[in-house]
C-alpha cells in the first residue's frame, strides 16, 4: 500500500506558478486575491496564496510569472462550432486555436447551426447533437474545451426527445428561436422539458442574425424563460431599449452580452444590471463565427469595451467572462480557488499602453497583452500571436 502511494506521488504532476503580480480570482465577491503563488496538482488548483505560506517543493514544472497578472482562462459563452477546427461560415480553419491566443480556454456552443445541410427533422437533429457532443468532447484544438452538442428545437419534439438527449449526454439546447419554434408557449414547454431532464437552454434575442433567422422579442423571451437570455444586445440587431431593460428587470435569467451584437445595447444591458445590483447575471460571448467573422480577441475586446465605456472596474469585467459564466454554465474552470481546473491566462498591459497598470490599461480601453495560457495545468500557448505584445511575459523555469 505504502509502495503504491509513493508510486502515485511520483507520477503526480505538480506545477508551481510563482511571482504573480496581480491575482484575479474570477469571483465577483472578491475579484482581487492577496496572493502571488498557485500550486497545481494533476491539473487542478491545490492551493493559492503567498509563496511564504505555501509548500512549493517537489514541482515538476515551475512558471515564473515575472510580475504579470493571472486570471482564470476566459470562457466564451456563445459560439457556433461545426466540425473540428473549421467553420464554414467564413470557411476558415484553425479558428478555435486562434481564440486560445485571445485567452479563451473554454467555449459553449449555442448550436451547431452553421452545419451545411443541418437536419431539421427530430431524429436528425438529435443525432447531430449527440455527434457534436461526442466529437468535441474528444477533440480539443490547442487544449480548448468545447462544450457542444446543442440541438435547435423544432416543432414536433416531445418530452421523450429531451429525455433521450439527456440520457445520451446532451447538456444544453442551441439558441431557441433559430428553428421552427418561434412562439412563447411552445418554447416554454420545450425549455421546461429540457430543464426537467438537466438540459440548459439559451434563447436568441432580437432581430434576425442572418437571412432565415427571425425576430424574437421581449415577450417571447420572457415566455420561454430559457436559462440564458442569449445575446441580449442582439446578434447584431438589438431590441428597443425599453425591451432590453424590461428583460433585465422582469427575468432573473443570465444576461448574455456578445461581441457580435449592438454595442450600445450591450452597454445599456450592463448599466441596467448594475442598477439592479445584478452583475452576477452578466456573462460574455462572441456569438461567432458569424457574419462578422471569427474574432480571436472577441472576449478581451468585450472586457475592454465594457470596462472603459461601461464604468465597470476591469477586474469585475473579467469576472463576467470567467467566474460568472462558470457558475451559470456549471463549469469547474473560471475561478482561481482550490479544487478548480488549473486553467489560467497570464496577461500584462500591452506594450506602450497609456494605462499606468494592467487594470488601468483595460479601463482605458486597451486590450491586454497575453503572455501565456495554461489549460488543466499544461502550458497551451506562450506569447499570444494575436494580442498586442504584453510588456512582460512569464517564463518556464
Ligand atoms: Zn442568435
Amino acid at each position: 500500500m505504502a509502495q503504491e502511494e509513493s508510486a502515485k506521488a511520483k507520477t503526480q504532476v505538480r506545477v508551481v506558478v510563482r511571482n504573480v503580480g496581480l491575482m484575479l480570482s474570477g469571483d465577483l465577491n472578491q475579484p482581487i486575491l492577496d496572493a502571488d503563488t498557485i500550486v497545481v496538482l494533476d491539473g487542478k488548483i491545490a492551493s493559492v496564496g503567498k509563496q511564504k505560506d505555501i509548500d512549493t517543493e517537489g514541482a515538476t514544472l515551475v512558471i515564473d510569472a515575472r510580475g504579470v497578472t493571472v486570471a482564470p482562462g476566459l470562457i466564451d459563452s456563445h459560439v457556433h462550432p461545426v466540425a473540428g477546427d473549421w467553420t464554414p461560415r467564413q470557411n476558415q480553419l484553425g479558428w478555435i486555436d486562434s481564440y486560445l491566443h485571445g485567452g479563451v480556454t473554454s467555449m459553449i456552443s449555442a448550436g451547431e447551426v452553421h452545419t451545411p445541410g443541418r437536419p431539421k427533422d427530430v431524429v436528425g437533429l438529435k443525432a447531430m447533437a449527440i455527434f457534436a457532443q461526442r466529437a468535441f468532447q474528444a477533440f480539443r484544438p490547442g487544449g480548448v474545451r468545447i462544450h457542444a452538442g446543442a440541438p435547435v428545437i423544432e416543432q414536433g419534439m416531445v418530452e421523450e426527445d429531451f429525455k433521450d438527449l439527456a440520457a445520451a449526454g446532451v447538456r444544453m439546447l442551441g439558441e431557441v428561436g433559430l428553428g421552427s419554434v418561434k412562439d412563447g408557449a411552445t418554447a416554454r414547454q420545450m425549455v421546461a422539458w429540457a430543464r426537467k431532464h438537466g438540459i440548459q437552454s439559451t434563447i436568441h434575442t432580437g432581430g434576425p442574425s442572418i437571412p432565415g433567422s427571425s425576430l424574437i422579442d421581449k415577450d417571447i423571451v420572457l415566455a420561454a424563460d430559457a436559462d440564458v437570455i442569449g445575446h441580449i444586445n442582439g446578434g447584431h440587431t438589438a431590441l428597443p431599449d425599453d425591451q432590453i431593460t424590461a428583460l433585465c428587470e422582469k427575468s432573473t435569467r443570465a444576461i448574455e452580452i456578445v461581441h457580435n451584437g449592438n454595442e450600445r445595447a450591450g452597454l445599456l444591458a450592463l448599466r441596467t444590471a448594475g442598477e439592479l445590483k445584478q452583475w452576477h447575471r452578466v456573462i460574455l460571448g462572441t456569438d461567432s463565427p458569424a457574419g462578422s467573422g471569427v474574432q480571436p480577441l472577441g472576449i478581451v475586446r468585450l472586457i475592454a469595451m465594457l470596462s472603459s465605456l461601461g464604468d465597470v472596474p476591469a477586474e469585475v469585467a473579467i469576472c463576467f467572462a470567467t467566474g460568472n459564466t462558470a457558475k451559470i454554465r456549471n463549469q469547474n474552470c473560471g475561478l482561481i480557488a482550490a479544487g478548480r481546473d488549473a486553467t489560467f491566462v497570464f496577461m500584462d498591459k500591452a506594450q506602450h499602453s497609456a494605462g499606468a497598470t494592467f487594470l488601468k490599461s483595460i479601463a482605458a480601453g486597451d486590450l491586454p497583452g497575453i503572455g501565456m495560457v495554461m489549460i488543466d495545468g499544461v502550458v497551451a500557448a506562450q506569447r499570444s500571436r494575436n494580442t498586442p505584445p504584453a510588456t512582460r511575459v512569464p517564463e518556464i523555469v
